[in-house]
């Protein structure tokens, strides 16, 4: 699995881009980030990088676009199994038991149908905001019936900061018009894939002056990211 920055320097409202998406997707073709000035969700899927907008607009990205956070992985399926009309919340406690290992990290993979999909879509920020202030104005969006598949990470408790300890999602829909960061879902059925994350390779924003110079409230910033995320 490869980082980019950390999501707790992205919370505490480092939101320039320090890396393409093209340089991304040279590390996986799965994975979940945000763009320049934390503007949307953007989710890579086989390959293809996709930005979900504010506007509930999705677009596919030509790869030079820059992010101030993003984790990829090549996917890499250990384990999978089929579910019938499955809730959200004992669905991923469902998931969880299928781990080898709560110190891993897992990616998640989740494709088939699903009675409706809540998602939200960062608006975009000023640098320096912190995110709990972006994330009270965050336009959120729900779809009833719809297809397509969440993209997303499990974190052990251990990485917390690096990225969010548990899950976090990113949806996008078959036909590639619906996406963003999950909030909640109901009624999934079909295929459920667990891929296998075996080492963490983090990159840092060393030409990044706002990054070099933070001054990081770590305390602070963990209560933020438990709150937001
Ligand atoms: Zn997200």
């Amino acid at each position: 699995m490869f980082h980019h920055s950390s999501l707790a320097a992205l919370m505490s409202g480092l939101y320039e881009g320090s890396i393409t998406i093209s340089e991304l997707l040279e590390h996986g073709d799965f994975g979940i980030g945000t763009l320049a000035g934390i503007t949307g969700e953007v989710i890579i899927l086989d390959g293809e990088a996709y930005q979900a907008r504010a506007d509930n607009t999705v677009s596919k990205l030509t790869g030079s676009e820059t992010a101030p956070y993003g984790a990829v992985t090549p996917f890499a399926k250990v384990l999978s199994f089929e579910v019938e009309n499955a809730i959200n919340s004992e669905l991923l406690t469902a998931i969880e038991t299928q781990f080898s290992s709560k110190n891993l990290f897992h990616a998640i993979k989740l494709e088939g149908s699903f009675d409706s999909m809540h998602v939200r879509m960062s608006p975009g920020g000023k640098e320096g905001e912190p995110f709990v202030e972006i994330a009270a104005r965050q336009p959120e969006y729900m779809e009833k019936k719809i297809t397509g598949t969440i993209v997303g990470f499990w974190t052990p408790e251990l990485f917390h900061g690096v990225s969010v300890a548990g899950y976090h999602l990113h949806f996008l829909s078959q036909d590639k018009h619906f996406g963003g960061h999950i909030i909640d879902f109901e009624g999934f059925s079909g295929n459920v894939a667990i891929g296998k994350i075996d080492q963490l390779l983090q990159s840092f924003p060393t030409e990044n002056r706002n990054f070099l110079e933070a001054q990081l409230d770590l305390d602070k910033l963990r209560a933020d990211i438990t709150e937001a995320e």
